[in-house]
């Protein structure tokens, strides 16, 4: 049994249900919100992850998404109807950790559920320390900081980062990427290691379009340049 604590945003009752008596089923405390602003009242207590569908009748999952990464980091896993690329890419640029596309199997999205909070717990304690101390890592607390300012990272965004710093040097293909911070992969999943990686030079380079920490390796993938401390 775990006591974790999983928010599901998500107005179809139907999905909802079905996908509380999964997790609960697993052990964890599931809340529901029917509504974006039922939604908003419940984010600021201290959930383990949210479970947050993009269409709800009266503000959209994108905002919520927002409102929800200017004070935490905590795992969104995104469910959408909508099934173009370009919707999932949108929405890991607004800070989602993974995509559900409906009709999902509650099944699949129990155990990925259960992937994100395995990752978010395994870390042990250590500070990579990168470039003079230009960009840290603290594996414990999650915090990165560039120079003396912690810069916020999502989850993904983290995995990512740090499956490759511990690794300096070494070329990354994207499937091992996803592999690494997932522990599967998906279709399109290149573009949306693509997208993450943006996301985080955007965070941690002074100038993303000539990155000093995450390099691309045309054809391969991506690599860790940072010089460790
Ligand atoms: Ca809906």
């Amino acid at each position: 049994m775990n006591d974790e604590k999983i928010l599901i945003v998500e107005d179809e009752k139907k999905i909802s249900d079905i996908v509380k008596s999964y997790l609960e089923r697993d052990g964890f405390k599931v809340s529901v919100a029917e509504t974006g602003q039922a939604a908003l009242q419940l984010i600021k207590k201290d959930f383990d992850l949210i479970i947050l569908d993009l269409m709800l009748p009266d503000i959209d999952g994108e905002t919520i998404c927002g409102s929800i990464r200017e004070f935490s980091d905590v795992p969104i896993i995104m469910l959408t109807a909508k099934s173009a690329e370009e919707d999932r890419i949108k929405g890991l640029g607004i800070g989602a950790d993974d995509y559900v596309i409906k009709p999902f199997s509650p099944r699949e999205l129990a155990a990925r559920v259960k992937a994100h909070l395995r990752r978010t717990k395994k870390n042990e304690k250590k500070l990579l320390s990168f470039n003079d101390g230009l960009l840290t890592i603290d594996t414990l607390s999650m915090e990165v900081k560039k120079g003396k300012d912690v810069t916020p990272l999502t989850a993904t965004e983290f995995r990512i980062l740090l499956c490759m710093a511990e690794k300096p040097q070494m070329v990354f293909s994207r499937l091992q990427i996803v592999n690494a911070v997932q522990g599967y992969d998906f279709e399109g999943y290149d573009r949306v290691i693509d997208a993450h990686v943006k996301n985080i030079r955007h965070k941690i380079e002074d100038n993303p379009q000539r990155p000093v920490f995450i390099k691309t390796v045309y054809g391969a993938g991506y690599k860790f340049i940072g010089a460790p401390d």
